[in-house]
């Protein structure tokens, strides 16, 4: 049996791999299982894709169905990978509406973890952008939800993490580029509060986000490279932009946890503060959106025990308080990582389509631990400032969370509702499921 994880490898757990070759045949599996869980490409950090006794691997389901090249209306299979999408249309002008951290995900996976992009200040979350879905449930049936037609069924699978039913195939509209280029601007803000500042003077621009010294205390507490950009115009462009296509690195195989320390981590942070030269450029899409996407398997960086990441989300009103308190926390215990990032979340998109949906309006703060016991302890402490601030923590990141922070999600009783109506028997569980009694 496969022996699986998330991208954070932490925690690894022996499972059963399902592999449907099309949606017709991943709906059949679904009454054959006792117990099961969709899997896209496993770029959930934690344990969301996870279930030994049957995982089933999504991947080949995939393939655009259909595309209306007036509208920007796209019809795919829940397997598609957003690098597909991304490599076929970009060309053509056209670009998906939301886009997370990385591209290697699928279409599936974004639905379930309804996840947020750069943009999200302005653009909301990828469910907002979904005209229907198509979700296979625990009786085999496949029901067509929207935000008008079973509208609770589809709130209850954006950002449900797979615990509704597989999802087969997705409706959304992409977004016209003239260029594949992105026109970007560099700021550096000397403390957390600058930063806040940057963000709140950045909500014209269509993209921003900040990468955070979660390492340097005292009044450089925060200091941060805040980016922030557009797509280019055609008419941004110089007659011909010069050098080479990016190129992609791999890890060749597991660091020894010792090279990632806290003097290298923190010797890091200090080079990429200065390297983070304040100016406006025009870049290549990928290293804007995807800047670790150029090191194929970086999570091999953290060695054999893996790493989990922190991501949380504070309310705005608590926002300066509450990633003060957290960043104190975490400069002082010297844990932390290369890359911390920092982004404001909007409410211009109205509130988030799913009711385990993460984000709120506020500030949110993504970084990685080595999953070592004193970091997991320190996880525990910071989860209790994010209670106090009334914040929550991101289920597509989390291995380690106790259920009590589920309390900070509004919409929990009404997902357990849902889930009880179309899975009465529980067919669908993951390791994330089953830890936080969802
Ligand atoms: C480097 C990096 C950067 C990231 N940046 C961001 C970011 O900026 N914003 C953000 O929101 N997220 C971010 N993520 C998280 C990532 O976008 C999500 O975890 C996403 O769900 C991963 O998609 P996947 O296809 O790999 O799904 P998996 O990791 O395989 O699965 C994730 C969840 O989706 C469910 N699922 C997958 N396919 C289906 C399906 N067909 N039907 C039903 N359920 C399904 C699974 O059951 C599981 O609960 C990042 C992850 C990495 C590694």
């Amino acid at each position: 049996m496969p022996n699986l994880s998330g991208w954070g490898r932490f925690p690894r757990l022996d499972c059963r791999v399902i592999a449907p070759a099309e949606p017709e045949a991943a709906r059949a599996a679904i009454v054959a299982e006792p117990s099961l869980i969709a899997r896209g490409n496993g770029r959930a950090y934690g344990d969301a894709a996870l279930n030994p006794v049957a995982t089933m691997d999504m991947r080949a389901c995939a393939g655009v169905e259909s595309f209306d090249a007036d509208t920007g209306w796209i019809v795919a299979r829940a397997g598609t990978m957003l690098s597909d999408l991304i490599d076929s249309f970009l060309p053509r002008g056209w670009f998906p509406p939301v886009s997370p951290g990385t591209r290697f995900v699928t279409l599936g996976g974004m639905i379930a973890a309804d996840v947020h992009g750069k943009n999200h200040h302005v653009a909301g979350s990828f469910g907002a952008h979904l005209a229907w879905i198509e979700l296979a449930l625990a009786n085999g049936e496949v029901r067509r939800c929207s935000p008008d037609a079973d509208a609770e069924l589809f709130a209850a699978t954006c950002g449900g993490m797979g615990l509704t039913g597989v999802i087969l195939r997705a409706a959304f509209r992409m977004i016209a580029v003239e260029t594949s280029m992105i026109r970007r601007e560099t700021l550096r803000a000397p403390d957390l509060a600058a930063a806040m500042d940057l963000f709140e003077a950045s909500a014209g621009w269509t993209y921003s986000v900040a990468w955070i010294d979660c390492l340097s205390g005292g009044r450089a507490l925060g200091r941060s490279v805040l980016t922030r950009g557009e797509h280019a115009r055609a008419a941004d462009m110089p007659s011909r932009v010069a050098g080479p296509p990016a190129r992609t690195r791999r890890m060749p195989f597991d660091l020894p946890g010792f090279t990632l320390n806290r003097w290298s981590v923190r010797a890091f942070n200090a080079l990429y503060f200065r390297a983070g030269r304040p100016g406006t450029a025009l870049v290549d899409l990928a290293p804007f959106f995807y800047p670790l996407d150029a090191i194929l398997e970086w999570n091999r960086m953290y060695g054999r025990s893996g790493l989990f990441q922190y991501q949380c989300v504070l309310p705005l009103a608590a926002s300066r308080a509450g990633m003060t308190a957290l960043l104190r926390r975490i400069a002082a215990s010297g844990a932390g990582s290369f890359l911390s990032v920092l982004k404001r979340f909007g409410d211009v998109a109205g509130p988030a389509p799913g009711l385990l949906s993460f984000p709120m309006e506020g500030y949110t703060l993504a970084l990685d631990f080595r999953a070592t016991a004193a970091n997991l302890a320190l996880a525990g402490e910071l989860d209790a400032i994010v209670a106090d601030h009334g914040g929550r923590l991101y289920l597509a990141k989390d291995a380690r969370m106790a259920p009590a922070m589920l309390r900070f999600y509004p919409g929990l009783e009404r997902f357990r509702a849902m889930r009880a109506a179309v899975d009465p028997g529980g067919r669908f569980a993951s390791a994330l499921s089953r830890r936080l009694g969802l």
